[in-house]
């Protein structure tokens, strides 16, 4: 009998077959990634993806029965999908799976377009936690969508097909960074540094303008060419961004890693990589049970509003649920179980100063599971029981998923926090589960196509 625990790694552990499955898995997370890289774009996809595999959209009233696969789309932004059972939920409970669909990248300002030394540029805010530096020099894409006043709705991408063009925000170059370089690493570039270079061809005066031109007048030359465009294109003037909700994300597909291809770069990891195991582990629950998948947005900035975890909207459809069918939803949501289905970091040997290695998660060693997250003196953790992990952990070995765990860092190095302390706050038992990242919240992460597969599988060992 072995009596010292060891680490499996899945490289070594798969056989031909096995590494088939987890190329087959990469591939097909890869495609969702490049389309997905905003909430928005990660619920229309998936929208498309329920409904192909026999779900329905849900409206509260809608009569609930066993058997039924719904969804419901929360504003175009968070999406919970569900099948009801033919169990008794109040022993067997709901099995849950939360992840979510925001990552960090940099929102445009309400007002954001301005000229300055023949270039035109926007503003921005960043969205969630960054190191800013890391989001200058590289190609940006724009998503999102503009709200005229006459309530049209118009949805933009640019910047993800080869013919369209991308943007850039820019950085010092280094014979001219000697006074920059003092900085600290944490203010190396500032947020309003993260200007972003949109355009350089100024409007053509001797063109025919129509009477709005007129009146804008043409002093900002490059910044009017831009808006000519956006008008063109777009049907937008300046004032429509006033209302629009528009973001720079990275415009790099998702690319294998290294001569075996054992991983993969991309934008998003940090939760599609998650998000989508739980989505496909959901689409092909084919039991008896209650179960529901939610794709939550808000999760880089604290779960807030109304497509945050923190909404009520995840406890009514609970209560919708239970009410369908005639069950007490207290019952209900303490036999409940959740994976709070989110990344953590994974153990980079280059700073492994950042780690206590017996404690990280190692990449291609597995999905790992984390008791509790947190800061300083578990601050802020959900901190699951033994007992429940110890449950969870029986069923991923059932199912042969190879698991570890992890911490997110050495203590007292700083933390972090995923939905689960929000889900568990509502009386249900939840533990995190996710697969370790590397370089997380950059625009470019890393993971390896083992640990997504082993995180498919115990998310489908979990439904079960
Ligand atoms: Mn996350
Ligand atoms: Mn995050």
């Amino acid at each position: 009998m072995e009596l010292t625990y060891r680490r499996k790694n899945i490289y070594e552990e798969a056989d031909e077959a096995q590494l088939s499955r987890i190329e087959a898995f990469a591939q097909r997370y890869k495609d969702f990634l490049n389309y997905a890289k905003t909430e928005r774009d990660a619920v229309r996809l998936s929208v498309a993806m329920a409904e192909r595999a026999g779900y329905k959209p849900y409206a509260f009233g809608d009569p609930l029965s066993a058997g039924d696969k719904r969804y419901y789309n929360n504003r175009g932004k968070n999406l919970f999908l569900f099948t009801v059972g033919e169990d008794d939920i109040e022993k067997t409970g709901i099995r849950i799976l939360a992840a979510h669909i925001d990552s960090p990248r940099i929102d445009l300002r309400p007002v954001p377009l301005y000229e300055k030394a023949g270039g035109a540029f926007f503003k921005t805010h960043y969205y969630g936690g960054l190191k800013k530096y890391q989001w200058t020099a590289i190609p940006l894409a724009l998503h999102g969508v503009v709200t005229l006043f006459d309530g049209t709705v118009k949805e933009i991408v640019v910047g993800e097909e080869a013919s369209d063009p991308v943007f850039y925000i820019s950085d010092l170059l280094p014979h001219l960074a000697q006074k920059q370089n003092e900085r600290k690493l944490s203010v190396g570039i500032e947020g309003e540094e993260l200007n972003i270079w949109v355009g350089g061809m100024p409007a053509k005066k001797a063109k025919k303008k129509s009477e709005e031109d007129d009146e804008k007048g043409t002093k900002d030359g490059v910044k009017e060419g831009v808006l000519r465009i956006l008008r063109r294109k777009y049907g937008i003037r300046e004032e429509d961004f006033l209302t629009a909700e528009l973001t720079a994300v990275p415009a790099m597909p998702a690319r294998d890693v290294g001569f075996d291809g054992a991983y993969i770069a991309a934008y998003g990891h940090d939760d599609k990589v998650c998000a989508f195991p739980a989505l496909m582990a959901q689409l092909e629950y084919e039991g008896k049970g209650t179960t529901m998948t939610v794709l939550a947005d808000k999760e880089e900035i604290g779960s807030e509003g109304v497509t945050g975890m923190q909404c009520s909207l995840f406890t009514d459809l609970l209560d919708e649920i239970c009410a369908a069918r005639g069950k007490n939803v207290r019952a209900v949501r303490a036999a409940s179980e959740c994976l709070s289905a989110d990344v953590t970091s994974a153990y980079d040997p280059t700073f492994s100063d950042a780690f206590e290695k017996n404690n990280a998660a190692v990449c291609s060693c597995g999905v790992a599971l984390m008791k509790y997250t947190g800061a300083r003196g578990k601050s802020g953790a959900s901190d699951a029981s033994a007992e429940f992990m110890g449950k969870i952990a029986a069923r991923l070995n059932a199912a042969g998923v190879i698991w570890q765990t992890s911490e997110l860092g050495k203590v007292d190095l700083g933390g972090g926090g995923t939905v689960a302390k929000y889900i568990a706050s509502k009386n249900i038992d939840t533990l995190d589960v996710g697969t370790p990242v590397i370089s997380m919240h950059s625009p470019y992460e890393l993971i390896s196509k083992g640990d997504l597969h082993h995180t498919f599988l115990a998310f489908r060992a979990f439904l079960q």
